[in-house]
């Protein structure tokens, strides 16, 4: 029996610690470490320590009082929890960690292992970005290489014009410059690994943003089953080459001509995942758990076609809201307690799911239109 460590109790703590709690032969308790009095991982039942995510002492201590450690964060301190070692086991591991959370660490990692990135490179200067863009042309992406999440670390340049604004969003930041590339569809595959080494990857799915937040999965992705094979391939050798155990979700591209780049790894369940809940017999946050305790990992099928959807705070109103009563046959609700509404916030998500497998994805996205409009926030 062991004692499991969470750092970030959001949305996916919560979901984590609902996991853990139906795997009673393995795991006893949760504590998790998080910043916000009440998180929603505690709200479930995990224990919780009040503190940043990046406070030493409050990490050490997590791991002095579990025996793993893992979490639902990409921004926490890899030196603090290399130190946390000692005292627990952690995975994914502070090295993959730390390899993943800079974009340009992660992406020269990918390129060395013969793994499809776009073209990319440092930028170190102003004049080293005016230098640097003559061979990328226009449009051109420069990114924030840490701490950037949803978008918010990237500016689109769209031409000269935008050469010093875009450097000075991120001035005193690490960055790096990232060729566009003209996607036809934005994908991800969730890929297991467990400590011995075994790897599964689930079937590749279809993202649609808004604002670059996730609103809509669509699974399976909407691609011959060429495009799926090369995806799920590049998913299997990434998680080969990463050596860290637990669940990833790897951001790609599908390129006009159907071709697979990454764009980028989450080392943590991803919300691309979420539609696993109801999908596949075994969660991806089951799966994670699976993973990080060595257990044989568990079977990644669809069962059926399955479309998930993001409840996300409008720009109407900030504060404490309900959300009216919705219902529909085959649709699973799962709201993450969070109290206040805020623009864009992730409050919850629902899966639909084609339990008879009569709609196919065009009759979930029929559905889900009528569903949406019975969507409506109440300010309590
Ligand atoms: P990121 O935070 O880097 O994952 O990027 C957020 C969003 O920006 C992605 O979901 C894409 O829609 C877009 N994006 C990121 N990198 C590129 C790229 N190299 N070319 C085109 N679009 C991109």
């Amino acid at each position: 029996m062991k004692v499991l460590g969470l750092i970030g109790g959001g949305q996916l703590g919560m979901m984590i610690t609902e996991a853990a709690q139906k795997m009673q032969d393995h795991i006893s308790k949760v504590v998790v470490l998080d910043p916000t009095p009440n998180c929603p991982a505690a709200k479930v039942g995990a224990e919780q320590i009040v503190a940043d995510f990046k406070d030493e002492k409050a990490i050490l201590e997590l791991a002095e009082r579990c025996d793993i450690v893992t979490y639902e964060i990409e921004s926490g301190n890899s030196e603090i929890l290399k130190k946390a070692e000692s005292k627990a086991m952690i995975n994914p591991s502070p090295e993959t960690l730390r390899i993943i959370q800079d974009k340009f660490l992660q992406k020269s990692f990918l390129l060395q292992n013969n793994l499809p990135v776009p073209e990319f490179v440092e930028i170190n200067s102003l004049d080293d970005l005016k230098e640097k863009i003559k061979k990328f042309g226009y449009p051109t992406l420069l990114k924030a290489r840490r701490d950037a999440y949803d978008g918010r670390g990237n500016y689109k340049i769209k031409s000269q014009d935008d050469l010093e604004t875009a450097y000075n969003t991120f001035a005193g930041k690490p960055m790096m410059l990232e060729k566009f590339v003209d996607f036809k569809m934005e994908v991800s595959v969730i890929a297991a690994r467990n400590t011995k080494g075994q790897i599964v990857t689930y079937p590749l799915v279809e993202n649609i943003h808004e604002n670059n937040i996730l609103k809509i999965t669509i699974a399976p992705a909407r691609v011959s089953e060429s495009v799926s094979k090369q995806a799920e391939k590049i998913a299997h050798d990434t998680m080969a080459v990463l050596h860290g155990a637990g669940v990833f979700g790897i951001e790609m591209f599908v390129t006009q001509d159907d071709k697979i780049i990454i764009n980028e790894i989450a080392p943590r369940v991803h919300n691309s995942g979420h539609h696993t809940l109801q999908s596949s017999q075994t969660s991806q946050f089951e799966q994670h758990l699976r993973a990080i305790l060595g257990l044989e990992l568990g079977s990644t099928k669809l069962i059926h076609p399955t479309i998930m959807y993001n409840i996300l705070g409008t720009d109407e109103f900030s504060g404490r809201y309900k959300i009216a009563d919705f219902t529909a046959e085959n649709l699973y609700l799962k709201m993450y307690g969070k109290e206040e509404s805020k623009p864009q916030r992730k409050l919850g998500h629902f899966n639909l799911v084609d339990s008879n497998d009569t709609l196919g994805i065009n009759g979930l996205l029929e559905l889900l239109e009528s569903i949406k409009k019975q969507i409506k926030f109440i300010k309590v």
